[in-house]
């Protein structure tokens, strides 16, 4: 997959910018705080409608304007498309448009169809920072293969809502249980076993490639494992990897023997949002036992996974922003990172120094002063 034309009109700090990209390596370089990071973002809206820094989506519209627009071309198995995304104002009321090829479309089917992975110094904490961060890097990623997956969450995110409204509800008015309650429970069950199903089937094909991946990044010398870690109602961590286990039966057990508790603190404590990846190194936990440079290898082979899995999946590989992360990376790991996708992987590197990005064929650089972009 390849961009070959970005532009945008008043987003973040940009007015207007037109650029055109090499079909393999393109730098930004320049200071802190010109735009690097949002001509990333920019790229990353365009893939999913979604920003990967913030959820208030008017910040992305330009200070003191009303409306902004940001459109890319690309192109995916040899067949050339354009998508672009407007937010305006229209009678007090924020508005989004989203269209492809001339065409306008809801967002759940813009998702998937031009994929990107984001690479930031927050996924250098994916080993060690919290469960959410591996939840969000592994949904991430099945749902940029896989449709169903992306419609399922956004069910599942629902009805969870909807539940834990429910449960906090009827913990204030004293209640134990209500019929909608039921209702709640038979969709949260079918969903939860279905959101679980697909984690199951795509981490069984993630676990192959991360140990791929790490073994060559170590030179064969060490082992990394993923496990997927389903929090018990008596605080256990399962590891239940059965494609084919009767979910709906696990959860519909779970939900009744954990209804008073789940009632008395107003929240579902079992569940797809509060499973994890467990992360092994020869057998042990690489988030308690590793060292920070282990942590950080983890870390870069979760990446580098993430877009051979897609590549696998799809047939494609997706394109990859790689924002600050050249410094934050040793000279070793940086290496094994730009020898992985070179050749093979359009990238968008932002970086200070200009000096850190070896030289590459077919590269194109381009300093960012304040929010205006020249090739240099
Ligand atoms: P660093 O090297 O520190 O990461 P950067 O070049 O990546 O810097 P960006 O995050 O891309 O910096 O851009 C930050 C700049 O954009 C800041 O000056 C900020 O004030 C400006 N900015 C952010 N949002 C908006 C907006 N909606 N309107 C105008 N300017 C904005
Ligand atoms: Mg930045």
């Amino acid at each position: 997959m390849k961009i070959n034309k970005i532009y945008t009109v008043n987003f973040r700090n940009y007015d207007k910018c037109n650029l055109d990209f090499s079909s393999m390596v393109n730098v930004f370089y320049g200071q802190n705080a010109q735009g690097k990071t949002n001509i990333l973002e920019a790229i990353f809206y365009s893939a999913f409608g979604f920003s990967h820094r913030t959820f208030e989506e008017n910040e992305l519209i330009k200070i003191g304007c009303k409306e902004m627009g940001v459109g890319v071309e690309y192109e995916s198995f040899s067949s050339s498309h354009a998508v672009k995304i407007k937010k305006y104002l229209q009678q007090e009321k924020q508005k989004k448009e989203i269209i492809l090829d001339g065409e306008k479309i809801r967002p759940k089917e813009q998702y998937g169809k031009l994929n990107a992975v984001m690479f930031s110094p927050e996924d250098l904490q994916l080993v060690k920072g919290e469960p959410a961060l591996r939840r969000r890097f592994f949904d991430m990623q099945i749902a940029q293969a896989d449709k169903v997956y992306y419609d399922l969450l956004i069910k599942y995110n629902r009805i969870l809502q909807q539940r834990n409204k429910l449960l906090k509800d009827l913990r204030e008015r004293g209640r134990e249980s209500s019929e909608q309650l039921k209702v709640w429970d038979k969709e949260f069950v079918r969903l939860a076993a279905a959101v679980v199903r697909k984690r199951i089937v795509s981490l069984n094909k993630l676990k192959k490639i991360t140990a791929e991946i790490y073994s060559s990044l170590t030179e064969n010398k060490e082992k990394m494992e993923i496990k997927y870690g389903i929090k018990a109602n008596n605080g256990e961590i399962l590891y239940l990897e059965d494609e084919e286990k009767n979910w709906e039966d696990f959860y519909r057990h779970c939900l009744k023997e954990r209804e008073s508790v789940d009632i008395l603190r107003g929240s579902t404590g079992v569940g797809p949002h509060r499973d994890d990846l467990s992360l092994l190194l020869n057998g042990v936990s690489l988030r308690s036992f590793g060292s920070q440079g282990q942590q950080r290898s983890g870390a870069l082979a979760l990446k580098l996974s993430q877009l051979e899995y897609v590549r696998r999946e799809t047939g494609e590989f997706p394109i990859l922003l790689l924002d600050d992360v050249m410094s934050e990376l040793d000279i070793k790991r940086r290496t094994q990172l730009l020898s992985f996708i070179d050749g093979k992987v359009q990238t968008f590197i932002t970086v200070n120094d200009r000096e850190l990005i070896p030289k590459f064929e077919n590269c194109r650089y381009f300093e960012i002063i304040e929010g205006k972009i020249k090739e240099v």
